[in-house]
C-alpha cells in the first residue's frame, strides 16, 4: 500500500503524540467529574484549571474569561444568540454565516481581504439606529489562508461603538494571538485545529458584557455552558496549547518552505493554475488553487487515488463538494466549484512531530496536479 500523504491540516490536525499521552494519563487518574467535592472531583477541577491557564497564556488573556464549549461552532452559536444585529464578512466559515443568519455582509477584495472602506461606510449607516451591533470577522480564512486585517476591523468597529468577535479557529497555532494587544471583545477557538481531540472549543469573552447562556443546567463554566465538563477534551486542548506556547512564536519557516516549494512546482508544471490570495498576507501552511477546466471533486478523487488526502475547502458535512462561497466572494465565481486546498501542518512543531512531508512527495503531487 502506498504511503498516504495528508495535506488537509486545516480540516483537522492529528492528535499530537504528547496530547495522546496526556489523555491516557488523565484516564488513569480515575472517575473525573469536576463538580464532585471529593478527591476525584478536585483532581478534575485541577485538570480544567491547568488547561484554562495554558490556553490563557497562549493567547495572553485572563484565564477567567475563557469558557470551554463543545466546539468553535458551539462557542459562536452561544455568542450570536445574544445579538440581533451581526455584521459579518462574506468569507466567514458556515459556523458564523449560518448561526448569524446575517444579511449585513461585508465583501472582500479579489485578494480575499475584507473591504475596510465598505465596512466603515456600512457601519456608519447601520449603527445610527442600532445600539447593540456585533461585528464578526475571522482572523484567518480556512480556505485561502488569507490573514484578515483584524486590528483595522477593530479600530473601525470601535469608532461606531460596535462589539467585535473574531473567529480565530484557523489562526491559533499559525500566527501570534495576543489579546493584550488588540481590543477584541470575543474570540472563538477550536481545539482540533492545534492537535487536541475534536469536540472541544472555547469562547473568550469580555466579562464586562453580560451574555445569556444557551445550555442551562448544573451551572458549569460559570453558568455559561452547563453540562458535566468534557475533561479529556479540555485536558487535550490545554496540553496542545502548552506545546504551542513552548514552540517559538510564528515558527512556520519550514512549513513555508514546503508550501512555497510546492506552489512553485505547480506554477512550473501547470502555469495556468490560479492561486487564490497569492498576493495577500497568507498563513504559511495553506494553498488554494484551481484549474479552469477541472472540477474540484474530480481533482480530489484523482489525487485521492494517488494517495494524497487534500480538500476542496468547501466540503459540507455530507462530504459533498459545494460551490465555494469564499472563491465566489473573491470574484472568481466561474472557479467556485474548481478550487482545491492543500493545507500543511500549521507550524514547524507540528510538522516535526508528524512524519515529515518530503519535497520528493510534493514534486510527485505537483506532477499529479499537472496531469489532471
Ligand atoms: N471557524 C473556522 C474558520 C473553521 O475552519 C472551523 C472548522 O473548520 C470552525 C470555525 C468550526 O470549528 P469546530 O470544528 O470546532 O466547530
Amino acid at each position: 500500500m502506498n504511503k498516504q500523504i495528508y495535506l488537509d491540516y486545516n480540516a483537522t490536525v492529528p492528535l499530537l503524540k504528547e496530547v495522546k499521552k496526556s489523555l491516557i494519563d488523565c484516564m488513569d487518574v480515575g472517575p473525573l467529574n469536576a463538580s464532585s467535592i471529593h478527591y476525584y472531583g478536585r483532581k478534575g477541577k485541577d485538570i480544567i484549571d491547568v488547561a484554562r491557564t495554558n490556553l490563557g497564556k497562549l493567547i495572553n488573556t485572563n484565564k477567567n474569561n475563557i469558557i470551554f464549549t463543545g466546539s468553535a461552532t458551539e462557542a459562536i452559536n452561544l455568542l450570536f444568540s445574544n445579538f440581533n444585529t451581526i455584521v459579518v464578512s462574506s468569507i466567514e466559515h458556515l459556523a458564523v454565516l449560518s448561526s448569524s443568519k446575517s444579511d449585513h455582509i461585508i465583501p472582500v477584495t479579489r485578494d480575499g481581504i475584507v473591504d475596510l472602506n465598505f465596512l466603515e461606510t456600512y457601519l456608519k449607516k447601520l449603527v445610527k439606529n442600532n445600539k447593540k451591533t456585533l461585528v464578526s470577522v475571522m482572523w484567518v480564512n480556512n480556505e485561502s489562508g488569507v490573514i484578515q486585517p483584524i486590528e483595522e476591523v477593530v479600530e473601525i468597529a470601535k469608532k461606531y461603538e460596535c462589539l467585535v468577535h473574531c473567529d480565530a479557529a484557523q489562526a491559533l497555532g499559525k500566527i501570534k494571538i495576543n489579546l493584550e494587544e488588540i481590543e477584541l471583545d470575543f474570540l472563538t477557538l477550536s481545539g482540533h485545529k492545534i492537535g487536541a481531540p475534536t469536540g472541544i472549543g472555547a469562547l473568550v469573552y469580555n466579562d464586562k458584557i453580560n451574555l445569556t447562556p444557551q445550555i442551562l443546567g448544573g451551572g458549569q463554566e460559570k453558568g455559561m455552558r452547563a453540562g458535566t465538563e468534557n475533561i479529556l477534551g479540555i485536558r487535550g486542548f490545554g496540553e496542545a496549547a502548552k506545546i504551542m506556547i513552548n514552540t517559538k512564536e510564528n515558527n512556520c519557516s519550514q512549513v513555508e518552505v514546503l508550501r512555497d516549494f510546492f506552489q512553485q512546482k505547480i506554477k512550473d508544471y501547470r502555469p495556468e493554475t490560479i492561486i487564490f490570495g497569492e498576493k495577500a498576507n497568507r498563513v504559511a501552511n495553506t494553498l488554494l488553487i484551481a484549474l479552469p477546466q477541472i472540477p474540484g471533486d474530480l481533482a480530489l478523487i484523482k489525487l485521492d487515488l494517488e494517495s494524497f488526502s487534500v480538500s476542496s475547502g468547501s466540503a459540507c458535512s455530507s462530504g459533498k463538494i459545494s460551490k465555494s462561497h469564499v472563491v465566489s466572494s473573491m470574484g472568481y465565481d466561474k472557479l467556485a466549484s474548481n478550487s482545491v486546498r492543500f493545507s500543511f501542518p500549521p507550524n514547524d512543531a507540528i510538522l516535526n512531530s508528524e512524519s515529515l512531508i518530503t519535497t520528493k512527495e510534493l514534486d510527485m503531487l505537483a506532477r499529479c496536479w499537472s496531469n489532471l
